[in-house]
């Protein structure tokens, strides 16, 4: 069927051929693909901003790259220049996972394959596919790391803790929050930890739009409400932003530096583990979620529609391949090889 559809497209088409339905054969391989990040806030997104550029372009793409500074109409206009552009791609690391159905839709209905990246989209069928590390799994190792990091540096419990989620329109943010809690509520039930604001509910926890002064200013209050009598042992934190936000509230009300978790094993954040500032982090690698998506992209390109994804979620609306990478925990303890081919961060630990 493919050879076909190719052979028709190359003896009827002299002049820019018509694209073909999505679902029956590729597009040209100098396409527009479209990518339309959140924001660049933290060091992922910076990352993925550069690589999309430069490796889409590496394949012989036309690259439309742009981010949203955090702000639902923005990537929504950002999403319709790159339909009427012809993006036969478009890549999307949602601002708000449920806000994107109709501007989705209308790409959906142009022909346009819709792949989630780093993010899910909700409650909408426009939408083929998700490359991410797995969201519930990052949990669990936030939860399992902060576990094992208070056991390995404050003693014998029970342990004072606090709990920090992500931004709530983000749809990791429940995802990592839930994934740490089916590790952490055993040990709240049994008394090993206690969450001394007893502020345990995600939207208590949750830090607006990921930013992090908002988790430091929370943490400030809880330091002043909760603990000016009391030793804070671990806080669970969703990124590496949000952890060094806390560690520094918690050093500015002089307490010793808590344990926590983290994600995206920044810079910054790769130094404070080396100098024990801060306890975990999980490493997402960029290139790796950038490659993965560009594979899927050349894999439509060559009309061989989309790869077996490795398993599904419900968006709300329908069954969401999900093409699930895996994260790995990171301690000052396996910080050499975990970085052992990221000449950039192994550089930092000198
Ligand atoms: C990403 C994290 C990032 C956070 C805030 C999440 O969706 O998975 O890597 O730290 O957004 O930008």
């Amino acid at each position: 069927e493919t050879t076909e559809a190719e052979t028709t497209e190359t003896s009827e088409t002299t002049e820019t051929p018509e694209a073909p339905a999505a679902e029956e054969a590729g597009f040209a391989a100098d396409a527009v693909i479209g990518v339309a990040l959140p924001w660049l806030g933290t060091q992922n997104w910076a990352e993925a901003d550069e690589m999309f550029k430069s490796k889409l372009e590496a394949a012989g793409f036309e690259a439309i790259v742009q981010h949203a500074d955090n702000k639902v109409p923005t990537q929504q206009q950002q999403i319709e220049s790159m339909v009427q552009n012809g993006a036969k791609v478009i890549v999307v690391g949602p601002v708000d996972g449920s806000q994107l159905g109709g501007v989705l839709e209308e790409a959906a209905a142009a022909g346009i394959f819709i792949i989630g990246y780093d993010r899910l989209i909700e409650n909408t069928t426009a939408i083929d596919g998700v490359v991410q590390f797995d969201s519930i799994k990052t949990g669990v190792l936030q939860g399992e790391a902060l576990l094992a990091g208070l056991a390995a540096q404050k003693g014998e419990g029970p342990y004072n803790i606090e709990l920090f989620g992500g931004g709530p329109a983000d749809p990791n943010a429940p995802n990592f929050f839930k994934g740490a809690m089916t590790v952490l509520q055993p040990k709240i039930d049994d008394g090993t930890l206690v969450v001394v604001s007893g502020q345990t509910d995600f939207t208590q926890a949750a830090t607006m739009d990921w930013d992090n002064s908002k988790a430091q200013a929370r943490m400030d209050s809880l330091l002043s409400g909760f603990y000016s009598d009391k030793e804070i042992h671990g806080v669970l934190c969703p990124n590496d932003g949000i952890a060094r936000a806390v560690i520094t509230a918690a050093g500015q009300a002089g307490q010793d530096t808590p344990v926590t978790s983290g994600l995206d094993a920044e810079n910054e954040t790769v130094t404070w583990i080396w100098e024990d500032r801060q306890y975990s982090t999980i490493a997402k690698p960029t290139d790796t979620l950038v490659s993965k998506t560009i594979e899927i992209i050349k894999a439509l390109q060559a009309g061989n529609g989309l790869p077996a994804p490795d398993e599904t979620t419900d968006n709300g609306m329908k069954e969401v391949g999900i093409y699930a990478l895996p994260p790995l925990v990171v301690t000052k303890e396996n910080i050499k090889e975990a970085f052992a081919n990221d000449p950039g961060r192994l550089e930092l630990l000198k």
